[in-house]
C-alpha cells in the first residue's frame, strides 16, 4: 500500500515553545506520578508513519494500533507519559477519516497520553458552561466539558461518561471534574485527555450553531491564523498560576 509523507508542524511563533511545566500538568491530574524526564512530546503523525512503513500496518488509525504504538514509544524511551503536541499536523494519522474532507490535520489542543481512569481535576476556576457527549462515530469527542476563566473557554475531551460535575458549576483547582476515558465511548480515539483554548467571544458565537463545530483541528495552510485564534492551552493556564 501507498504511504503518504508526513508534513511537518511549522514553528510558528515563540508560543509554540512546547515545554510544559510539569507542575501545570500536576494540577489537571492530581494522581500524576512525577519522576525526571517523566513526559515528553510524542508527534504520533510521525511515529504512526515510521511503524506503518517498518510493521506494514495496514491501519493505524484505530485506538487499540494507536494506543500500543504510544506505549511502545513511552517504555522505549524511558517515559511515563506522553503528550501530543498543539499545532502538531497529523494529516497522516487521520487521513482516512472525515478530516480529510477539508484538510483539517492542525490540531488545535494538546493531549495528555495518561491511563484512562485517571483523575482530572480543574486547573482554573471557572464555570463550567457546557456538558456534551458526542460518540457517533470514530474520532469524536466523547464526553467532553467546556470551562469558562475570563478571557478563554478550555474545553476538556475523550473523558468517561460520568462527570463529576454539570453545567452552571462553579469550579476551582483541585476540584475533580471526571476521569480519562477510553474507547469507544471517548470517540473512539486512544487513552488520552485533550486541552483546547478559544478566545470566549468566539466559543459563544459558534456555541449558538453547534457545539461539535468547535472542532479540535483546523485546515493545514492556515497554521499562522490557527496559532493566534487557538493560544497554547497549557502556556495559558500555566500563566495564570
Ligand atoms: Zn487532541
Amino acid at each position: 500500500m501507498e504511504h503518504k509523507k508526513p508534513s511537518r508542524a511549522l514553528a510558528i511563533s515563540p508560543r509554540t515553545n512546547q515545554i510544559y511545566d510539569l507542575a501545570v500538568l500536576r494540577n489537571i491530574f492530581p494522581d500524576l506520578s512525577s519522576g525526571r524526564h517523566a513526559i515528553a512530546q510524542i508527534n504520533l503523525n510521525d511515529v504512526i508513519y515510521a511503524a506503518a512503513l517498518e510493521q506494514k500496518l495496514d491501519c493505524w488509525d484505530k485506538p487499540a494500533v494507536t494506543q500500543r504504538l504510544i506505549d511502545e514509544y513511552t517504555a522505549r524511551h524511558n517515559l511515563l507519559y506522553t503528550y501530543g503536541g498543539w499545532m502538531e499536523c497529523r494529516d497522516f494519522l487521520w487521513q482516512n477519516t472525515y478530516m480529510r474532507a477539508e484538510n483539517k490535520f492542525i490540531h488545535l489542543g494538546v493531549d495528555i497520553n495518561v491511563p484512562a481512569g485517571i483523575a482530572i481535576s480543574s486547573p482554573l476556576f471557572g464555570r463550567v458552561i457546557h456538558t456534551d457527549y458526542d460518540g457517533g462515530s470514530d474520532v469524536d469527542w466523547g464526553t467532553s466539558l467546556a470551562i469558562e476563566g475570563g478571557k478563554y473557554v478550555y474545553i476538556f475531551a475523550h473523558l468517561a461518561k460520568e462527570l463529576s460535575v454539570k453545567e452552571g458549576d462553579i469550579v476551582h483547582p483541585t476540584k475533580i471534574l471526571g476521569t480519562v476515558g477510553t474507547w469507544p465511548d471517548n470517540g473512539n480515539v486512544f487513552n488520552h485527555l485533550h486541552i483546547q483554548a478559544i478566545p470566549t467571544h468566539v466559543y459563544k458565537k459558534h456555541k449558538l450553531a453547534n457545539f461539535v463545530n468547535l472542532d479540535g483541528y483546523g485546515r493545514m495552510g492556515d497554521e499562522r491564523r490557527l496559532s493566534y485564534a487557538f493560544p497554547n492551552p497549557l502556556l495559558l493556564l500555566a500563566q495564570r498560576n
